[in-house]
């Protein structure tokens, strides 16, 4: 469990900063020492923290008559640790441990009856990751050194089969021999972020994979500074990039006359060079030619919830709570339809119901990202059976212009991304999200979640209205597109 106050208040390593050190040095030379020049979370990223926190808080009440050890200040949590410990308390939650510069929380040090303790770390997420095996490694190294002898590590995750309200919501996972396989790393791991953290510069550091993986860096906007805006790093799915950095390839002019791309690799590649779209007409023709009138344009919002609180739903489900509608009939105007749930309930039937009923039987229906739509449509239909033949005739009719754009169009100015917000610009440069206030799809869930929370009042409504625009746009946006393929047929 995220812990920011003890976070804060540390000098040295912690069991989040021992992760991140082994992800990158620079990385962590940042967090301990120049804070505040890391970019803050976003809207929706605060929002999955929230989450995180709030399932985090929820799983402590598995842990029946716990002693809790205070976070604040850190020798009094570190005093109140070694007391619940000799009062031979059955499980302690935020234990505070401390060895050298190393100073760690273990969400639930549980006792056994022979004198050991097991580690219990609490995770969000909905199963176990390399990267808990390491936040694991640290706390057991730490716990030895202060004398306790461990049995078993665990992590306490999400169940990612449970269905609201039936069954376990957490389970428990023995990671105890992972994380002795990583132990042994642990000293030399510490002495060498110990001698970085000492240094008064940070370290340098060649961008790699480490970037992104596992977590996201917040730097990369310093780091990459060497990257232009358009490069080797654009070409679509292609595993072979570290390999081409590695050579010094940077530039897509630098790269190779006899590369051999796959999938959209090579449309890219030649897009680029020719610096014009490619354009398979016939496919396209083709593959418009499915279309049939009336067109409905359509997207849909949703909101996730760590923990579920609706009949029959997952951890982190995506809730449908909002869609938009553009309907186009031959070369008219198309006129505009939309949905948004406003209260606490299950958004799920009001949100169908009225979908269905605006869809009608017959003419294609125009979907961004087929995956997306059809997948939340297929949950709805599992959860309430009674619109199963409405809803399997609605995805019989499902079409999808993102497909049309990987296969049929590519452009090099979509800098090898197909996403709606990459192709618009490009396709319709007079359309934009830039004068919303909403301007994509985590920032629509976070406000969403904060709507909720509201009594009522202007603000609210200001919210409600900013996410009808963001998501008409959408749609509005498919149509433009469809329009601009049209004009290559
Ligand atoms: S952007 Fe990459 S190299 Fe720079 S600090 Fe982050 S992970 Fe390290």
């Amino acid at each position: 469990m995220d812990n920011n106050i003890w976070e804060e208040n540390v000098k040295g390593l912690s069991k989040s900063r021992y992760v991140a050190g082994l992800q990158c040095p620079r990385m962590l030379y940042y967090i301990v020492h120049n804070p505040t020049e890391l970019p803050e979370p976003n809207a929706f990223d605060r929002y999955q923290m929230e989450q995180g926190t709030f399932a985090g808080k929820y799983a402590a009440n598995f842990f029946k008559n716990a002693a809790r050890i205070p976070e604040f200040p850190i020798d009094f949590a570190l005093q109140k640790t070694q007391e619940a410990i000799r009062a031979g308390k059955p499980h302690i939650m935020e234990a505070a441990f401390t060895h050298e510069n190393v100073h760690v929380k273990v969400d639930v040090l549980r006792r056994l009856d022979n004198g050991k303790f097991d580690i219990i770390e609490i995770k969000s997420k909905t199963k176990v990751e390399p990267t808990h095996w390491d936040d694991l490694a640290i706390q057991m190294y730490v716990l030895q050194q202060n004398g306790l002898e461990i049995n078993a590590a665990y992590i306490f995750h999400l169940n990612k089969e449970y269905r609201h309200p039936d069954g376990d919501l957490f389970l428990l996972a023995d990671q105890t021999e992972k994380v002795f396989s990583k132990l042994k790393e642990v000293p030399q791991n510490i002495k060498q972020m110990t001698e970085i953290l000492a240094r008064i510069e940070p370290p340098e550091q060649d961008i790699g994979p480490q970037c992104s993986r596992p977590y996201k860096c917040g730097l990369r906007d310093e780091c990459w500074q060497h990257i232009p805006e358009l490069s080797i790093f654009n070409i679509p799915r292609y595993r072979g990039k570290w390999d081409f950095y590695r050579q010094g390839i940077i530039e897509l002019d630098h790269v190779p006359e006899d590369f051999i791309g796959t999938g959209s690799q090579m449309p890219f590649i030649e897009s680029y060079r020719t610096k014009k779209p490619k354009v398979d007409k016939s496919g396209l023709n083709k593959f418009m030619g499915l279309l049939k009138e009336p067109l409905y344009f359509m997207d849909f919002e949703t909101i996730q919830l760590a923990v579920p609180k609706y009949n029959g739903t997952k951890p982190w489900q995506q809730l449908t709570v909002q869609w938009s509608v553009h309907k186009l009939t031959g070369n008219g105007e198309p006129e505009h339809f939309e949905f948004i749930h406003t209260e606490k309930s299950d958004p799920r039937e009001p949100f169908i119901k009225s979908l269905l009923d605006m869809l009608g039987d017959t003419g294609s229906i125009i979907v961004w990202w087929v995956p997306f739509e059809s997948g939340r449509l297929k949950e709805i239909a599992d959860a309430f059976p009674q619109y199963q033949p409405q809803i399997a005739s609605v995805l019989a009719r499902i079409w999808e212009p993102y497909e049309a754009s990987n296969k049929y169009y590519c452009d090099w100015r979509f800098k090898g991304s197909n996403s709606l917000k990459n192709v618009l610009p490009v396709m319709v440069p007079g359309l934009s999200y830039d004068p919303l206030e909403i301007q994509e799809g985590g920032t629509a869930m976070a406000e969403y979640a904060r709507m909720l929370g509201l009594p009522g009042g202007p603000e609210k409504q200001q919210i409600r209205q900013n996410l009808l625009e963001y998501c008409k746009l959408d749609t509005l946006a498919m149509v433009e597109i469809h329009r601009a393929l049209e004009e290559f047929l």
